[in-house]
């Protein structure tokens, strides 16, 4: 055994979809303002500081957490409106969410369906679980894409292929649109298997599909609580009809939200009007920075309803390295799917961090 080198080891052993993946890629950020990741910039206040670190000074880290969390789900179901007879399960952010979800409908065969471009793990994790995925393209007419839903490729695709799982991402990311609700609407009603309607960027955004969940009995709507300010804690949660969460806790790993994240989100969420008062902030800042850069000639900017903007330039990579090297660390997102093409993402942060970024983009499209 020892003869045999770790790597051949691996390349034997391991399946050949693993060894086809390429890792998700998170690039080092220290020293960058930081708009790439669509978290929340700002800092809690001094007193709500001072009371988490209290709490956290007293905490049981030697103890296993509550693996209900059932303080935590009590806040969370009360601050989410859930309708009657309605519950939530908890994740160690959503991403493991969406693999809980793969894995639980992973029949032989089974088929994951998204549409694209749209968030990278829904492909990969179906990759991972050994799901067959099926990507439907949004809206692209020559070049002019304005990313909506495309409702008869979409629904032929469904009828296709049957797929057990349905991910859509309501606003999308990285395009930032918020799909017209009929359009989903139609697709609950036509898929066979569960729809999970990804609220990640609920709290920027004009609607959700929370309400709806009592009326289709395939749908399920998941939410994080990182671009709410939490995304070093790791929370994110299911919310949906009792039948399919006591079915999907079965998968959940019994202590998956840890002592710390459970009291923290605790203290937090007894501030949500702390956490919303900076969502509705970024929101208004995002106004901002889509009228500054819609005035940049060279850049086509898309509307939001998330707490980013997409815009393409004619040179994505190079304008993204001329930003880095100015200290600006977006996101690049040329060469991911072909309609993203010359396509850059930009997080909305604090106002002087978006003032400084329209002026060294200024500057890099200039200067180069
Ligand atoms: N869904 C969407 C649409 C996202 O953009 C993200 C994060 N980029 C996630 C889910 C995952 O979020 P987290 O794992 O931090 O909860």
């Amino acid at each position: 055994m020892s003869s045999i080198s770790a790597s051949s080891l691996a390349g034997a052993l391991l399946r050949q979809e693993v060894l086809d993946l390429h890792a998700y890629h998170v690039p080092d950020s220290s020293g960058y303002i930081k708009l790439d990741a669509m978290e929340n910039p700002y800092f809690l206040p001094p007193a709500l500081r001072g009371e988490i670190a209290d709490a956290v000074a007293s905490a049981a880290i030697n103890r296993y957490p509550d693996p209900g969390a059932a303080s935590l789900k009590e806040k969370i179901r009360g601050l989410t409106g859930l309708p009657q007879g309605m519950d939530v399960l908890l994740g160690n952010g959503s991403d493991e969410l969406i693999q809980l979800l793969a894995m639980a409908v992973n029949k032989p065969g089974a088929v994951l369906l998204s549409v694209e471009p749209s968030f990278v793990m829904y492909r990969m994790i179906a990759i991972f679980t050994g799901m067959r995925y099926v990507g439907v393209p949004l809206v692209s007419n020559s070049g002019t894409e304005d990313f909506s839903l495309d409702l008869p490729a979409t629904l032929a695709a469904i009828k296709r292929e049957q797929p057990a799982l349905v991910f859509l991402a309501y606003p999308n990311n990285p395009t930032g649109n918020l799909y017209s609700a009929d359009a989903v609407a139609e697709i609950i009603e036509a898929a066979p298997g569960l729809v999970v309607v990804d609220e990640a960027y609920y709290a920027f955004a004009s609607d959700s599909f929370i309400p709806q969940l009592a009326r289709y009995s395939n749908l399920l709507v998941m939410r994080t609580y990182s671009k709410l300010g939490m995304a070093g804690l790791r929370l994110g949660f299911l919310a949906g009809s009792k039948a399919w969460l006591e079915q999907l806790e079965k998968l959940r790993l019994p202590y998956n939200v840890g002592v710390l994240p459970q009291l923290v989100a605790e203290k937090m969420l007894d501030h949500h009007d702390v956490l919303l008062q900076q969502a509705e902030q970024i929101k208004q800042d995002r106004a901002v920075l889509y009228r500054q850069l819609g005035e940049i000639a060279a850049v086509c900017v898309y509307p939001s309803e998330a707490n980013f903007l997409l815009l393409r330039v004619a040179n994505a990579t190079a304008v993204f390295e001329g930003l880095k090297r100015r200290g600006v660390l977006i996101k690049n997102l040329n060469g991911g799917h072909p309609m993203l093409k010359d396509c850059l993402r930009v997080t909305v942060g604090t106002n002087a961090e978006n003032e400084r970024f329209v002026a060294e983009l200024k500057d890099c499209l200039l200067h180069g």
